[in-house]
């Protein structure tokens, strides 16, 4: 097993090595035993032990702690998950989505407190982010989002609209036609947030047993590789990889995002780019452009979706991966001031996509088992909330966070190949096509949009 992850993302990469794995022996018996050690096992582990010291906790982790998207994403902390959006439609469930939104806002402030209080430096910038219209149709369809959203129930302090100029003074990207801002997001470090959660869960008790993987759960114990151990209660916490789990297979669609970082920039540069709060940005096509700029002032830029038959995994994303190389021709198409900069890294990392493509919390108290992910690339925040709704499941603790309407919300399993290949390559046609022409229509985006409604429908 490598002591370096440098390989994995640009965010381990500036970590450099990582302590060796300490191999302790297997407990054979535990009150709570944790499948991963992304964000999602991580806060389940913090939040159980604050609200039951007492617990004995391991947590069980294939390779190393952040391994997954964890240790690989966009590092935007942001408070917002998917569905939110479709119960804010629905007049019969606008109430309960307003309730998840404001729980949702609320978690950005939350990771910033327990950054703070537990020490854990992360890089937290809250800047807001900026969902740019890159195409002019999408300047009138991003204010009807504001409009709507401010009927719901929110204000400009939430989501406020950017005009052109105003926008522009924020970010030069190329286009800019105005951007709707959206306060309560935080850029972070995504590796040095999850290796700090670590230590500060160890600091609290719990064990982590890394390069362990589990193999199968059921009611009462987990079968590692290393052998049984018998747990009073059970979390799976391994969102893109959930299919190494015997009977997992179709649960969750690993679906890849790819990343890029640029070496550090020069002061001139970002006075031309903007960013001065570390806002994150993107387009209204979430998946195809996210980005943000880290503390060591490189662009980060993040985007593109793959799939690859009978949901095959790769430990890593290689920088020439050809879907990589196309995030990489973005960054000086969106910012032309680069040209000449040097895009020093590229990865890649698996997003765990539900059927219904929205996240779940689930606990069953009969078997004592559950498990919380299917965030589709917007965890950084919701894990959080998802952690603490996990401690209160686990303990019988009543409380709102165990009324979310994600909790128990599990969605059917994903169609048998080859059916699940032929809708993910769907995906990706749509988003190439959206690369093609995305500055002269509006058709891809809309193309997305429908496709991905097919799927959540
Ligand atoms: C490229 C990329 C960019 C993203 N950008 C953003 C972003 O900017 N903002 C945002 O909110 N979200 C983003 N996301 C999504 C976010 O990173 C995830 O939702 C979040 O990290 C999920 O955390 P997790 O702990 O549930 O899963 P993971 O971090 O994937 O952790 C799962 C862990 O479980 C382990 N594991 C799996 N199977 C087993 C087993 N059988 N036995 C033992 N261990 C096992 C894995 O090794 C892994 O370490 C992005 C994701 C990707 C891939």
């Amino acid at each position: 097993m490598n002591n370096a992850l440098s390989d994995v993302s640009f965010w381990f990469d500036s970590i450099g090595e990582l302590p060796r794995i300490e191999v302790v022996p297997l407990p054979a018996q535990i009150d709570v035993a944790i499948v991963g050690a992304g964000y999602t096992g991580l806060w389940s582990a913090y939040y159980l032990k604050q609200r039951d010291p007492s617990l004995r906790i391991a947590v069980f982790e294939a390779e190393r702690i952040g391994f997954g998207a964890s240790g690989r994403n966009g590092g935007w902390c942001m408070g917002m998950a998917w569905g939110v959006d479709a119960l804010l439609h629905n007049p019969a469930t606008r109430s309960r989505g307003v309730t998840l939104a404001r729980a949702l806002f609320d978690t950005v402030d939350e990771v910033g407190r327990v950054c703070q209080a537990e020490n854990i430096d992360a890089h937290y910038t809250k800047g807001g982010s900026l969902n740019v219209a890159t195409i002019p149709f999408q300047v009138a369809q991003l204010q009807r989002r504001r409009d709507h959203l401010h009927s719901a129930g929110f204000n400009d302090s939430d989501f406020c609209w950017l005009p052109r100029d105003e926008s522009r003074a924020r970010l030069a990207i190329t286009p800019n036609h105005g951007a709707l801002y959206f306060r309560h997001c935080a850029a972070v470090h995504p590796a040095r947030l999850v290796l700090g959660l670590a230590d500060v869960v160890r600091r609290q008790g719990t064990v982590i047993h890394e390069g362990t993987p589990v193999t199968a759960i059921e009611s009462g114990r987990v079968l590692t590789l290393r052998g049984p151990v018998r747990a009073g209660a059970i979390i799976r916490a391994t969102e893109g990889y959930t299919d190494t789990i015997a009977g997992e297979r179709r649960r969750l669609m690993p679906l890849y995002s790819m990343v890029t970082a640029t070496e550090p920039l020069p002061a001139e540069i970002w006075q031309q780019i903007g960013l001065k709060e570390r806002e994150t940005f993107g387009d209204s096509r979430r998946v195809v452009i996210y980005g943000q700029r880290t503390l060591d002032d490189r662009l980060v830029l993040g985007g593109r979706a793959g799939y690859y038959f009978g949901s095959k995994r790769r430990r890593v994303i290689p920088p020439n991966d050809p879907k990589v190389v196309r995030v990489k021709a973005l960054v000086t198409k969106l910012f032309p001031m680069l040209e000449g900069y040097r895009v020093t890294h590229g990865w890649g990392g698996l997003m765990g996509v539900p059927r219904h493509w929205r996240p779940c919390v689930q606990w069953d108290t009969t078997t004592r088992t559950g498990w919380a992910g299917g965030y589709v690339g917007e965890g950084v925040a919701a894990s959080n909330l998802a952690g603490r709704a996990m401690a209160d499941l686990v303990t019988g603790t009543a409380s709102p966070l165990t009324e979310l309407p994600w909790i128990n919300d599990e969605a059917r399993r994903w169609e048998p190949e080859p059916l699940r290949w032929f809708g993910a390559k769907a995906i990706e046609a749509f988003g190439d096509r959206a690369d093609q022409s995305e500055f002269t229509t509006g058709a891809p985006s809309k193309l997305w949009g429908g496709l991905f409604n097919t799927f959540v429908g």
